[in-house]
């Protein structure tokens, strides 16, 4: 599975959104026997196999009909410095900072600590299908670097920044807001929007929360998205209620959470704020009218216990959602389990919405795409977005080949996908055609 210059076409069945589920009941487009035509790292034509193969025949095939391939999975709020810290259940959000989460974080002042931690974050990624991540990098400008550097190496998006506190943390994870300003301004020049090797990097100004972040240093991640093009912006939002009352506490001119983040101009399309598991319904209003998109990430919600998301609120209000896992605060790196816990906790929230494996594709694939304002690039397989994609492929002995035995619908075989399928599914991944990782078993068939 080589890209060759005259292209190539995958054969196997295969599963996209190219449109919202939301609002589109026709949204999941699956061919049993597909194909995916490549060339030159481009997606040049998806649907069926025989008639692709018609039309291109000089195009060899690769015969991957023993899987399943899916557009790359888009992880929209994962913590880099976090990676040891999965698995601390039993806290809630401020006690796990303080325990778990802030600790490990301090480490990363370490740079040898630093570099390592980032091979084996980016390894994590590309190992669970994810090519593209939006990620909180450390509040050490050298070890957010290394995390840039890991992921151009190893050949992943990585839209990530150096992290933003000036108070209520542990001293030696505190910027003054000029030092944040320097240290991000660096950072941007250095990685944002430039290409290194087959990298991609974006940078996202990332003040931590409000709750560690002054006005002062709000201000900073103002300015820095006024004095440069096309940064994302990424922060905390409305994630838990003791949380809640205390930025009500340290900002009393503002009318709510959010209202903090507007005063400062980081609201907007290119902005992307986790959890909001407690909003206002005029918060709702104002992230849809903004075009503010919402990281929704389940397994953390329930792991920290901060509470039952409210998506059917976000959903028709209009606010746009995708999909993270919250590493370290959530249980893992798998973006198909983050979507079996979405589907799972509204399954039981009280106002919950009853989850397809359309919606659950969609949230881990396109919907991440339009939260990062990289929809015209990834996020499904419609001729011209760049080839990115993960092929699954289910151990023999495993439960989920034996389901897949049974002769059923693509609904179903999805849905099966995102019920059992681990990283020990994941086959190889590609980012723009080439492979960014590739799965020992493979090889030994
Ligand atoms: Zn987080």
């Amino acid at each position: 599975m080589n890209p060759s210059v005259g292209g190539e076409l995958l054969r196997a069945p295969l599963f996209h959104t190219p449109r919202n589920p939301f609002r589109d009941s026709s949204a999941l487009e699956s061919y049993q026997d597909g194909g995916l035509l490549i060339r030159e790292g481009r997606v040049a034509g998806c649907g069926d196999y025989g008639i692709l193969r018609d039309a291109n025949p000089e195009v060899p095939t690769v015969d991957l009909r023993d899987g399943f391939l899916l557009p790359g999975f888009i992880d929209t709020h994962i913590h880099f410095p976090q990676l040891r810290v999965l698995g601390g259940l039993g806290r809630s959000l401020l006690d796990w900072l303080e325990h778990c989460a802030l600790p490990e974080e301090a480490r990363m002042a370490d740079h040898s600590h630093a570099c390592r931690i980032a091979r084996g974050f980016v390894h994590a990624l590309a190992s669970h299908g994810t090519t593209t991540a939006l990620v909180f990098g450390a509040h050490f400008a050298p070890a957010t670097a290394a995390l840039f550097e890991a992921g151009e190496a190893a050949g992943l998006r990585i839209a990530a920044g150096q992290v933003l506190s000036d108070r209520l943390l542990r001293p030696e994870l505190h910027q003054t807001p000029e030092q944040a300003y320097r240290e991000s301004s660096l950072l941007i020049h250095r990685f944002h929007g430039r290409f290194h090797g087959r990298g991609r990097s974006m940078y996202a100004v990332t003040p931590r929360f409000a709750l560690s972040t002054s006005e002062a240093m709000l201000e900073v991640a103002q300015t820095l998205l006024r004095e440069h093009d096309g940064l994302l912006l990424q922060t905390h939002l409305n994630e838990n209620r003791q949380e809640i009352a205390e930025v009500a506490r340290l900002f009393p001119w503002a009318s709510d959470y959010l209202a903090v983040y507007e005063r400062f101009g980081l609201s907007g399309t290119n902005a992307v704020m986790a959890h909001d598991v407690h909003p206002s319904d005029s918060e709702l209003d104002r992230l849809a009218s903004s075009g503010t998109a919402i990281a929704h990430c389940p397994s953390s919600n329930a792991a920290l216990g901060s509470g039952l998301f409210p998506l059917k609120r976000h959903i028709n209000r209009g606010v746009r959602c995708a999909l993270g896992t919250d590493v370290g605060g959530g249980t893992g790196f798998g973006m198909l389990k983050e979507g079996l816990q979405a589907y799972l906790l509204q399954r039981i929230a009280p106002d919950g919405m009853l989850l397809d494996a359309g919606h659950l594709l969609y949230l881990a694939t396109l919907a991440g795409a339009e939260a990062l304002g990289l929809s015209n690039e990834i996020g499904d397989f419609r001729a011209g977005k760049s080839a990115d994609f993960v092929y699954l492929r289910p151990p023999a002995d495993s439960p989920l080949a034996a389901v897949l035995e049974r002769e059923q619908s693509p609904e179903r075989v999805l849905a099966a996908i995102f019920t059992l399928a681990g990283a020990e599914s994941v086959r190889e991944v590609r980012v723009e055609g080439s492979v960014v990782h590739r799965s020992v078993a493979r090889e030994e068939r």
